[in-house]
């Protein structure tokens, strides 16, 4: 069989590894292993929203509504827009794969930071478009600004804060790469781990009324960080009303399901449950930071859930993250993004005693 040529050049994305795939191949129990791979929140599943899950399970019968209305206007007064400037995908992967499809052909590149999110780059490739990546993996204006003038690519892909770096990219340098291009290239500001940057330095807090006035920039969110709803698949994009209607034609019907839109709703009730989670990783960010200056390696400044450990040519990240994952410990290993380092999800205080303790061990 003869595939769509797109796809020769497409590396299939690797999610962070499963507990049960380390209890199956190393016989460790499951209560045992420690996942810090995905930057899912560690505390848990909000209990109010688990409530509310289960309430809906006698619906399972009937489709969602397919408007979403509720969701909307739970968003839309979170984030002081209208309904009709919202589109709810099943994670904000589903909006970053109708917005490649709404827009990219064999004809357009898009433009990236060196190290982001793996997905910009599939969907691209998706459509057959060209990869255009700056050389530093911070967003530096100057190099987006010059990679845009060279390449005028059709998307703009700004991770802020960046996954898997964890720095993140202030207000200001976002406005000015914006200010820079025209009304041509759509600019995509990404902001899954906004909540953890708005808690720490507001600064780099972007809000999507700061991008509502440009009709070429989309602002996407998602439930599935912060809001400790990552299996729930839930994500957003907030965009003026013309571009949200042209993204709306790539929507399959239905994509969010019953439970799903239930616990969205529900989360977005709480923001206790997310602050708690955020004062609970400033608490516990503070030991990575202080266990990496104590063995004499270097971290990036993080404002994201996760911090990201740089190694030299004397400790080699997938020599240790393959013997971590022997030991129950799932971390995110950088090789395949060209970097020696790691990228570890913050977690609760006796799972990062676990991380520590085994590290230790290992790198020893
Ligand atoms: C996790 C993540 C997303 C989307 O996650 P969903 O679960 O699909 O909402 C988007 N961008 C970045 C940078 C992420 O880390």
């Amino acid at each position: 069989m003869k595939f769509n040529k797109v796809l020769e050049n497409i590396k299939t994305y690797e999610a962070g590894k499963p507990i049960e795939l380390v209890v199956r191949e190393f016989g460790i129990a499951p209560e045992e292993v420690v996942k810090l791979a995905s930057n899912e929140n560690p505390i848990g599943t909000n209990p109010a929203v688990a409530e509310v899950i289960r309430k809906n399970a006698d619906k399972a019968h009937l489709y969602p509504d397919d408007s979403m209305f509720e969701l909307k206007e739970a968003l839309g007064k979170k984030f002081n827009v209208d309904d009709d400037n919202i589109i709810i995908g099943a994670g904000s992967d589903q909006v970053l794969e109708f917005i490649s499809r709404a827009l990219l052909d064999e004809e357009s590149s898009v433009l990236m930071s060196q190290v982001t999110f793996a997905m910009y780059e599939i969907y691209a490739k998706q459509m057959g478009a060209t990869i255009v990546r700056t050389s530093s993996y911070q967003h530096k204006v100057d190099e987006f600004i010059a990679a845009y003038k060279e390449h005028k690519p059709k998307i703009i892909y700004l991770c802020t804060p960046n996954n898997p770096t964890g720095d993140a990219t202030s207000k200001e340098d976002v406005l000015a790469i914006i200010n820079a291009v025209d009304k041509e290239t759509l600019v995509v500001v990404d902001g899954a781990y906004m909540e953890y940057a708005a808690a720490k330095d507001e600064k780099y807090c972007i809000e999507p009324k700061d991008i509502l006035e440009f009709e070429n920039v989309i602002y996407l969110g998602t439930f599935s960080k912060a809001y400790g709803l990552g299996g729930m698949r839930v994500g957003y994009g907030i965009a003026q009303v013309n571009l949200i209607k042209e993204l709306y034609k790539m929507r399959p019907p239905f994509n969010i399901s019953t439970l799903s839109l239930a616990a969205a709703i529900e989360a977005c009730k709480d923001d206790v449950f997310v602050e708690e989670s955020i004062m609970l990783h400033q608490e516990q960010i503070k030991r990575y930071e202080a266990f990496a200056k104590e063995q004499g390696f270097t971290y990036i400044e993080s404002y994201t859930n996760f911090i990201t450990y740089l190694f030299d040519e004397g400790m080699d990240s997938t020599k240790i993250a393959d013997a971590l994952l022997k030991r129950g410990v799932i971390i995110r290993n950088l090789a395949s993004y060209g970097m020696n380092a790691m990228r570890i999800t913050i977690g609760t205080a006796k799972q990062n005693d676990v991380f520590f303790k085994h590290f230790s061990e290992v790198i020893a």
